[in-house]
């Protein structure tokens, strides 16, 4: 199988209006399975395009193993492609659709071809509808098809451009086990793109963020949560999201006050917290997830503040708990600790997972320099 390397990718569109992607750098290891997620617009299905040959890139190369393949016609690239809306022949049969791939792309012969269907049918649990036109089939049959379509073609580089988008939630979370054990059998390389985090984070062995065209971080799910490089990551791995609050530190960057707040709603920050860094006293977004803050039922004031709750959703194994401390502040607490909207409660944030931003940048200011590099290689 192959190793896929972006090299300083780019693609602008309307002259150089859009940009896009932006001089992405990106390696994917031989039989690793990589996610590309960000928000709409940023860049994922442009990219895969320009892996699979469809698109042609403004500057930048796209190599398999040490190949350069940009200029190689995307027919002629080992890559298979599944895409959200199936793209089946609506007037071949399941057969037909599965085989013509293997026409296009092999010198094999009629009854060398059917062998190789039906054995991926039988592998799928398709080798009934072998003899059905696509309309008969549901999504998930239709998606199941269009798999066995592309890994009969036995690709290099599987790309995928959000094949799941279009299936309810259980076939969703069925076809994505799935998809994985095949990637694993084979041992093929893929790239695989989703706007949906939670998709990213449950998939790939490695996820890469992008925003506007640019890489922003890019690491193992666990890496990527606990660790995020930047505002923008923080916010958009993990649900529900982190919560942000704007934030004033002290001189001697000991203390972090709510901007805007209540006078008494203090963070000490500790000297083991800031240990190694140097931070200036200024405006900062201090960033805590959820799970990472604690209730106190019955406030003693030791606590890191007092808030109000405003509304209550259980959803069985936990409680969310919706605070007064910015317009939308979450806090996930155990079953057993249910207070009622109206109370007062103490407000605890676990300090080693508070996270602080660079209020023009965004980037987390604790890192390093080589540690922002390493982010993104
Ligand atoms: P989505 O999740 O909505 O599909 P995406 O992350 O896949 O979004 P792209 O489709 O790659 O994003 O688009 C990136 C940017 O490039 C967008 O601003 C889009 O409008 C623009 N773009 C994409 N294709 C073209 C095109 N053929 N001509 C002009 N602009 C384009």
């Amino acid at each position: 199988m192959a190793r896929v390397t972006l090299d300083t990718l780019r693609k602008e569109f309307d002259r150089g209006t859009i940009v896009a992607v932006d001089d992405l750098d990106l390696e994917i290891d031989d039989g690793e399975f990589v996610t590309v997620v960000g928000p709409s617009g940023c860049g994922k299905t442009t990219t895969l395009r320009m892996v699979a040959g469809l698109e042609e890139p403004t500057s930048g190369t796209v190599n398999f193993d040490d190949e350069d393949v940009t200029e190689i016609h995307a027919t002629d690239r080992p890559v298979a492609m599944v895409f959200q809306n199936y793209a089946l022949y609506p007037h071949k049969t399941v057969m037909e659709n599965m085989a013509f791939g293997l026409k296009m792309s092999t010198d094999m012969t009629v009854e060398e071809r059917h062998e190789r269907v039906t054995e991926m049918a039988e592998m799928m649990g398709i080798a009934d509808l072998l003899d059905d036109k696509p309309d008969e089939l549901s999504g998930g049959q239709k998606q199941r098809v269009a798999l066995g379509r592309a890994i009969a073609r036995e690709p290099e580089v599987f790309l995928f451009d959000e094949p799941l988008s279009n299936l309810d939630a259980k076939l969703r979370t069925e076809m994505r086990a799935e998809i994985q054990k095949l990637q694993k059998e084979f041992g093929v390389t893929a790239m695989y793109v989703t706007h949906d985090q939670e998709e990213a984070m449950t998939m790939g062995d490695r996820l890469a963020i992008l925003n506007d065209g640019k890489l922003q971080q890019v690491g193992e799910p666990t890496e990527v949560y606990e660790n995020p490089v930047n505002e923008f990551v923080a916010g958009f791995i993990g649900s529900p999201s982190m919560n942000f609050i704007d934030v004033d530190v002290d001189t001697d960057g000991t203390t972090a006050t709510i901007r805007d707040g209540d006078a008494g709603l203090a963070l000490a920050l500790s000297r083991e917290y800031v240990a190694g860094h140097e931070l200036e006293g200024g405006p900062y977004t201090l960033g805590i997830r959820p799970e990472n803050i604690g209730i106190v039922e019955e406030p003693t004031g030791d606590e890191t503040l007092t808030a109000t709750v405003e509304v209550v959703e259980p959803i069985g194994s936990d409680n969310y708990v919706h605070l007064s401390v910015n317009d939308d502040f979450l806090a996930r607490a155990p079953a057993n600790v249910k207070p009622e909207a109206g109370d007062e409660v103490g407000v605890v944030f676990e300090e080693e997972h508070v996270h602080l931003f660079d209020a023009e940048t965004g980037e987390d200011v604790f890192l390093t320099d080589e540690e922002v590099e390493a982010a993104v290689a």
